[in-house]
């Protein structure tokens, strides 16, 4: 697959400004981080829950609650709000601080509310399925049980709660009807959506390994670990 001569990386391309992804609308949030890291390779998208309160959290809410853990801020990409509203949180190109030993080669993607207790609504679902989409074709993967998971496929942790982790497999197969009519167009020779970061992240799909975290999310109510910065 050819690459565009002129496309500028996407880090330098996206660091400032947010990042248009396609068939998705994204409110910028205009948050302040300390140093953050560029992501090299971009090749699965994990999802979480707020957990503990089922209130509708901001970005800006959860980025003051991750600068006071000393991290760089904000450690999700991303924030759904209760009324399907995407937010910005930290920069798409930045690695993250949302799932312990992932941050490297993903995208963190934050559906508001305690799934463990509450249901994600449809708005959400319906925003979390073209936010992943949209990703998807970005970044040139499609959406599958491969590329979109759980953080407690992972870590030991609930989240992202019992009541979204049992909807993934119907969010993902949401996000692949998406993906259909936004997925990365290759008939007419127009490969903007490919992503330059392809060849190194072939083969490098992640494995669900996690037992012994399913184990502990399914004890009780562990905290919500996120071990980024
Ligand atoms: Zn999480």
């Amino acid at each position: 697959m050819a690459l565009a001569p002129t496309a500028l990386p996407r880090a330098e391309a996206t660091w400032q400004t947010g990042t248009e992804l396609p068939g998705v609308q994204v409110v910028p949030t205009n948050l302040s981080f300390r140093e953050l890291e560029n992501r090299r390779v971009t090749d699965a998208i994990i999802v979480h829950h707020i957990g503990n309160t089922n209130a509708d959290v901001s970005a800006a809410t959860v980025h003051q609650w991750h600068l006071a853990n000393g991290w760089a801020g904000i450690g999700y990409h991303y924030v759904i709000r209760k009324d399907g509203t995407i937010e910005q949180g930290r920069p798409l190109s930045a690695v993250g601080a949302h799932c312990y030993g992932q941050n490297w080669h993903t995208v963190g993607i934050n559906i508001v509310g305690d799934f463990e207790v509450a249901q994600p609504n449809e708005a959400q679902m319906q925003s979390a399925a073209r936010l992943i989409a949209g990703l998807c074709a970005f970044y040139g993967f499609a959406p599958t049980h491969r590329t979109v998971f759980g953080h407690r496929d992972f870590n030991a942790t609930a989240c992202p709660g019992e009541n979204l982790y049992h909807r993934l497999g119907e969010l993902i197969d949401s996000s692949a009807a998406v993906f259909g009519t936004v997925g990365p167009r290759t008939a007419d020779g127009d490969n903007s959506f490919a992503p330059t970061d392809m060849p190194a992240s072939k083969g490098r799909a992640p494995q669900r390994t996690d037992q012994a975290g399913k184990t502990a999310g399914q004890a009780g109510r562990p905290l919500h670990q996120h071990l980024g910065k």
